[in-house]
């Protein structure tokens, strides 16, 4: 992906037939869809793609354990389906994970077993392996550190785990292979209009400053808990559809859990499931389900993990654990916002208990709720609506084998930590000239995983990148010092306090 050859195109002043906004999971998928499908796509994303929601996930590819307790059958089986598509076209980044239910209470192996043995039904041929009733040694085997006393035994199954922010880098570039113009860095700042109706986007560069123009047939806005500041450009008296739901992770070293067996608790005290589950050679524990009033712009973007969201999970964990996690033990925490759908909009042209997509007056598409797991779904649903609405030649999805960037090539390491000042400059340029890698906290947060995975020597390593970026970039001693500064003011809430 080469940032400058997209501008060139935005110069050109050409109309495209889909413009979408927002990088996240939802806009990246639904540009991958429009430019496989042969249409003329572009995407803007204010900051960094994935920045939002999509790099603070649980880094679960998973049909929703939770959704069959509440006996959404339908979206459960979309999602599995989702699942098994994702291992194939991704087992770069997407692997098969294997998960304990302890049990504690008589009951809770049949009961947790028979719904599991109807989750495997449900995958059917794209099922990840049969799920089993386990001894309470069988169990301790494969969770060494489960509390055992009273435990009276597990059941095991299978999902799907992955890395969140290199799968969305993976989709960008599938996209822009596929033609699609991929811009980060490139808020939108307002809509184009004639006779009432949408026709592009005004945008501009943050780095120049530069505005530009774009004109575009549909215009897309895929931006989860922004979706109303977009909504609002189109209509200045649109009443807010989304409320915002937090939910934070902390993570802690691998011999909490040793193995590579993750944990599934079916019910915290708030009715939800709890995870602990290994993830680049640590242990991400979450998540909870926090009401978010503020929403001011860095808030949204950063969110901050909140004292009672921490005391939670490591309440909730230390009953399971014979060791129990203390805030001195957690490498780092990151939170993440769900953008909930509220009330109903106008013209609702395709809603599920999932995802929803809606089409303004003006023609303005918005796409808002779904999952990671079934972003492919929602982005050949709302390309779907897009052509049977707009004047576009109907042309076929095609993501269902369409196989992601980076499978065939080494992934990047998650961690800096024990890389060589030659191996981390190697990966630096690759992230700067492959991935349009802009930042040190692009670089530390979501090209490597090293802030979500140990935030204190993530802030050891930004002088170093910084540096190792400045002189690819030909930047000054001043570039450098901001890039750090912004980077450890960030950092800092990713540290327990
Ligand atoms: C705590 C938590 C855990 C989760 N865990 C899982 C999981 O394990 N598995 C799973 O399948 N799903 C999970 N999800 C759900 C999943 O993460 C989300 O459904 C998905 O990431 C949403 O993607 P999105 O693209 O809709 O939103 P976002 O990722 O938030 O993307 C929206 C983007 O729009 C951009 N934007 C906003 N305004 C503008 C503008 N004016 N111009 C340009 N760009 C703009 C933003 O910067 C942002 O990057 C989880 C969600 C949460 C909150």
């Amino acid at each position: 992906m080469n940032r400058s050859n997209f501008i060139n195109q935005l110069e050109s002043k050409e109309e495209f037939d889909i413009c979408i906004i927002g990088g996240g999971a939802t806009g990246l998928g639904t540009a991958l869809d429009a430019a496989s499908r042969g249409f003329k796509t572009i995407l803007f994303e204010q900051h960094d793609f994935a920045k939002g929601t999509s790099s603070r996930s649980t880094k679960l590819v998973h049909g929703g354990v939770r959704y069959l307790q509440q006996g959404n059958i339908k979206l459960v089986m979309e999602a599995l389906r989702e699942r098994g598509l994702l291992l194939k076209n991704a087992p770069h980044l997407v692997h098969n994970q294997k998960f304990v239910v302890p049990n504690y209470k008589w009951w809770e192996k049949t009961f947790y077993g028979i719904g599991l043995k109807i989750y495997d039904k449900m995958a059917g041929k794209l099922g990840l392996g049969p799920s089993q009733f386990l001894s309470k040694e069988e169990t301790l085997q494969l969770a060494p550190t489960l509390d055992p006393e009273d435990l009276k035994g597990g059941v095991l199954y299978h999902d799907g785990q992955f890395d969140d922010a290199r799968l969305a880098i993976s989709i960008a570039q599938t996209a822009a292979q596929h033609g699609a113009a991929m811009l980060n860095y490139f808020p939108v700042s307002g809509l184009l209009k004639m006779d009432k109706k949408v026709c592009g986007v005004w945008v501009k560069d943050f780095f120049t400053g530069k505005d530009y123009e774009v004109k575009s047939k549909v215009v897309i806005n895929a931006t989860g808990v922004f979706t109303d500041s977009i909504m609002k450009m189109d209509d200045a008296k649109h009443e807010s559809i989304i409320c915002i739901s937090q939910g934070i992770h902390l993570v802690v070293d691998k011999d909490f859990l040793p193995g590579d067996t993750a944990i599934m608790i079916p019910r915290t005290d708030d009715g939800r499931v709890l995870f602990a589950v290994p993830w680049h050679n640590k242990i991400v524990l979450g998540t909870t389900d926090t009401p978010v009033k503020s929403q001011d712009f860095t808030s949204l973007l950063e969110p901050i993990p909140q004292q009672e969201e921490i005391e939670f999970i490591l309440t909730h964990i230390g009953r399971y654990l014979s060791k129990n996690p203390q805030l001195s033990d957690v490498r780092s925490m990151f939170a993440g916002l769900r953008p909930l759908v509220k009330g109903k909009t106008k013209k609702t042209a395709a809603l599920s208990r999932d995802h929803l997509i809606s089409i303004g007056n003006s023609g303005l598409i918005t796409i808002t709720g779904g999952k990671w797991t079934t972003y492919r779904k929602m982005a050949e649903n709302v390309v779907d609506i897009a052509m049977k609405t707009f004047d576009l030649p109907d042309k076929p999805c095609i993501t269902k084998q369409l196989r992601l960037s980076g499978h065939d090539n080494p992934v990047t390491p998650a961690e800096v930590i024990s890389l060589s000042e030659p191996e981390l400059k190697e990966i630096l340029k690759k992230s700067m000239q492959e991935e349009m890698c802009m930042t040190v906290e692009d670089f530390l947060s979501r090209r490597t995983r090293q802030l979500l995975l140990n935030a204190s020597e993530a802030i050891k390593a930004a002088p170093l990148v910084a540096k190792l970026m400045a002189a690819e970039m030909n930047k000054e001693e001043k570039w450098i010092r901001e890039q750090i500064d912004t980077f450890n003011s960030i950092a800092k809430n990713y540290l327990p306090t």
